[in-house]
């Protein structure tokens, strides 16, 4: 058996310890004679699951008693109309920031749904950073605030979070949820798809507060309230089961493998520093993002050259290093170092990187 090193945006690699518990509880789940993608969701034993995967998600992540858990189907996708759904409510006003497609295409939904203003927006750069906010441009009155913390397909973060005062900050983390300590406390609600860092695809992750929950829009269908789902503790209707298990398993090994989300986060920039101060000084190879606001998951890099740039991917997918690609926005080549992602593959990259450039300069 050979495994490569994906590099890919997402779905994206799991822990080998978490494929390979799963592997071996694939027939038979903890003596019950059944997987768990047979058993009852109504069952004892996937309560047992579920009570589980979310009490490791409030411990790893510190959430605050006052913030509730979901766990949800329809992808972060669906809490773009989710949002405005469920918070624009008031003054049916709400503040969006465009850092890249995923910021663009939730401001794009809510905007059927209530009155939206754009704050600011990277778009006149690509999306190479993170614009510069003015408190006063904020809507006073409205609903939330609403950003894309990490910018999956340009390669930046906010290291620095809005001020936005009593307005609910609202953030989609789905690329770099669990990736270091993030203060839920300063947030309205986040969401995440799970596929980049918790699970396989299908799991979407909702924590919101309290008070935010049970004044919906009128047309709101049942579905996407959030109150449906946490009146019935994520179980409405069937959730997600294995999905839901095997982010059980993945958060038990960000606990108890790793030693929580400080040694996650210590483990993520020395991965990213690694492929950063390579970058920063090759000849051949380029950062595409300003370096203030440069992503501790997403790494876009380019050569000047569109022939090398393809015969690098190329070359890398040989020596089992895959799904290198950059998004056809931005070109060249984009490295996603996620939770999963050993060190010793970027490592591996690193060194495969300079040899690349001694070869073709
Ligand atoms: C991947 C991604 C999405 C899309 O998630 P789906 O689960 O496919 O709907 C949205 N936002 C961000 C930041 C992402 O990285």
């Amino acid at each position: 058996m050979k495994r490569v090193y994906n590099f890919s945006a997402g779905p994206s690699m799991l822990p080998e310890e978490v494929l390979r518990r799963a592997g071996e509880e694939i027939l038979d789940y903890q003596g019950s004679g059944q997987s768990v993608m047979e058993m009852s969701h109504r069952s004892s034993l996937f309560h047992g699951i579920i009570d589980r995967a979310e009490s490791l998600l409030r411990s790893v992540m510190k959430i605050p008693d006052n913030y509730k858990v979901l766990f949800l189907q329809g992808g972060a996708f669906s809490q773009f109309a989710m949002v405005p759904f469920n918070l624009m409510n008031g003054s049916h006003k709400s503040d969006y920031v465009l850092t890249g497609q995923w910021a663009t295409k939730a401001w794009k939904e809510a905007s059927r749904y209530g009155q939206t203003h754009v704050v600011a927006s990277s778009k006149d750069k690509t999306f190479t950073y993170i614009p510069k906010l003015d408190p006063a441009a904020f809507t006073p009155d409205a609903d939330y605030f609403y950003i894309c913390m990490n910018n999956t397909i340009y390669g930046t973060v906010y290291h620095d979070l809005p001020q936005t005062g009593k307005v609910p900050l609202v953030a989609d983390i789905s690329s770099c949820i669990c990736s270091e300590p993030l203060d839920i406390s300063k947030f309205g609600l986040v969401f995440a798809g799970a596929q980049k860092n918790l699970a396989p695809a299908g799991l979407t992750i909702v924590v919101v507060r309290d008070d935010l929950i049970g004044h919906a829009q009128e047309m709101t269908p049942t579905m996407m309230n959030y109150k449906t789902h946490t009146d019935h503790g994520s179980m409405f209707n069937t959730p997600p089961c294995w999905t839901i298990y095997i982010c059980m398993l993945v958060l038990e090994w960000i606990q108890n493998t790793i030693g929580g989300l400080e040694e996650m986060g210590k483990r993520n920039h020395k991965k990213a520093d690694l492929l950063y101060s390579f970058l920063d000084n090759s000849k051949l190879f380029h950062g595409t993002v300003v370096p203030e606001d440069r992503s501790l998951m997403n790494v876009p890099f380019v050569t000047d050259s569109d022939e090398l740039n393809k015969k690098f991917i190329k070359k890398a997918e040989d020596e089992g290093m895959v799904n290198l690609k950059g998004h056809r926005t931005v070109g060249g080549m984009r490295a996603s170092i996620y939770n999963a992602m050993p060190y010793e593959g970027v490592e591996k990259l690193v060194s495969f990187m300079e040899k690349f450039e001694k070869e073709n300069r």
